[in-house]
């Protein structure tokens, strides 16, 4: 059973995050953000996707102005992520969910408290997010880009809102690379009690990416740190979301969707597993409830496997068996297998109760 490290809950629109809430999985927009149709279609793939909440980049005036429109339209939340220009969080602060800034980097303390007023005024938290690629001048000088030195920020841009009087935050500590990603939430997990945004920076391609995050993430969502989190993927926006939902489920962290195990296949394979395979994963995309269905193809560890899972199915030469809770339910010719099998997930899945 993995412990949740308790830290305080805030909100991101109508989105709970940190506390006992469900773990939400976050992406961010790539369309210029003043293209307000371009960025609101992104937002609605988003959504599709299952995603809960959404980013935006705020690097110019027109940006800024823009989230009015887009706030307006939008199905989730939103964060304004800014750097160095307070006046556009001051303008961002009075329409969105949330605000991405390093309080270090956008000016002195008395607009920092112009920008804390304009939150509180709206009660809309504060990312704070460290980047080990952005890290403020005398931490990267002190320490260079090291696990310390974006332990040492994300302390310091804590502090400045905490002499602020201003709470409502979460934190992100990230590092493209898995080693320093892991070691600087775990460090600053003990000191602080705002929920944590978990992420790997830069982390590539769906391939490389997928590797990354899973070994990051899912090792830090194990030690029960990580109140939401953001796959970074050189991709597309839907793959962002499935894979962080992918490692909330496959670390155990969140039930929800279908485990499908399958084997490798091996020389005793007498039928077309990989095609097999494909179209059950296309088939129960929707399936929300976390049941485990296996996809064998013989009877060698089939049976073993369909004891532990809601379906099974295991193939054989020109014909198989479906199975139900380790039952065998029907046996039939291979080209009606997956037919069947899947009619029975989905009775499996409306039957399936929390
Ligand atoms: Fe080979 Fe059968 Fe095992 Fe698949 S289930 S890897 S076909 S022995």
């Amino acid at each position: 059973m993995i412990k949740r490290y308790p830290t305080k809950q805030i909100f991101v629109g109508n989105v709970p995050v940190g506390g006992d809430a469900k773990i939400p999985v976050q992406s961010m927009t790539f369309s210029k953000t003043h293209d307000v149709q371009g960025t609101l279609e992104q937002i609605k793939r988003l959504h599709f996707a299952g995603c809960d909440i959404v980013r935006v980049a705020v690097p110019d005036y027109e940006d800024a102005y823009a989230l009015k429109a887009i706030k307006a339209e939008s199905s989730l939340p939103i964060v304004a992520d800014i750097h160095f220009n307070y006046r556009f969080a001051l303008i961002a602060a009075e329409v969105v969910d949330c605000i991405r800034i390093n309080p270090g980097n956008i000016g002195n303390k008395e607009r920092v408290k112009e920008v804390v007023k304009a939150c509180n005024e709206r009660n809309i938290p504060i990312r704070i997010g460290v980047n080990s690629g952005s890290l403020e001048k005398q931490f990267d000088e002190k320490y260079g880009a090291t696990t310390k030195a974006m332990v040492e920020s994300a302390l310091y841009n804590i502090k400045y809102l905490e002499d602020l009087g201003f709470t409502n935050m979460k934190v992100s500590l990230k590092a493209s690379d898995v080693e320093r990603t892991v070691e600087a939430y775990r460090m600053l997990r003990p000191l602080v009690e705002y929920p944590f945004h978990l992420g790997v920076t830069e982390a590539g391609t769906l391939f490389h990416s997928t590797i990354k995050s899973s070994i990051a993430l899912g090792t830090l969502l194990l030690d029960g740190i990580g109140d939401t989190l953001r796959v970074s993927i050189t991709g597309e926006l839907e793959e962002e979301i499935s894979v962080g939902r992918a490692i909330l489920k496959d670390s155990g962290v969140q039930a929800e969707g279908l485990n499908i195990i399958s084997c490798p296949t091996c020389g005793r394979l007498e039928a077309n597993l990989v095609n097999a395979v494909a179209e059950v994963e296309r088939r129960t995309k929707h399936i929300k409830a976390p049941l485990n269905i296996s996809v064998m193809g013989c009877v060698v560890n089939a049976i073993g496997e369909a004891k532990h899972a809601d379906v099974a199915i295991a193939f054989g030469k020109g014909q198989g068996l479906v199975m139900v809770k380790g039952e065998v339910v029907a046996k039939l010719k291979e080209e009606d297998l997956v037919d069947t099998f899947l009619k029975e997930v989905e009775k499996a899945a409306r039957e399936y109760k929390a």
